[in-house]
């Protein structure tokens, strides 16, 4: 049997995540150059957990914002656009544009929760 290696979310998904976040990037809102970003990396070894290439682990940012995540690691923890193991994505709240906090769901429901209650 030849292994077969999941790279990425499927398209299905990746249409979750775009009508989810509005078709704009979550952390500029920019509609332009869009792409899927994994808030827990993939890591070694590919996407075992099946929760990697679902919903709540995907966030819809630009290219510029992307790569943002990836240099400034600590303000990108905070706001929950990058989850640190061993949390899961759907236990960290997400900030969008609005300045809001909302949690992400598999099935690609996004809601608002009291802030407060961190
Ligand atoms: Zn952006």
């Amino acid at each position: 049997m030849k292994a077969r290696r999941r790279t990425g979310p499927t398209d299905v998904v990746k249409a979750i995540v775009y009508e989810r976040d509005g078709g704009a990037c979550v952390r500029c809102g920019t509609q332009q150059d869009l792409t899927i970003h994994h808030r827990v990396n993939r890591g070694m070894g590919g996407a075992r957990e099946e929760w990697i290439n679902q919903a709540h682990n995907l966030l819809l940012a630009c290219r510029i914002c992307n790569g943002w995540f990836e240099d400034n690691p600590r303000k990108s923890y905070e706001a929950g656009w990058k989850v640190r193991r061993p949390q899961l994505p759907g236990e960290v709240l997400v900030r969008y544009t609005d300045g809001r906090e909302y949690q992400l769901t598999p099935d690609g429901v996004r809601s608002t929760t009291v802030a407060a209650a961190r």
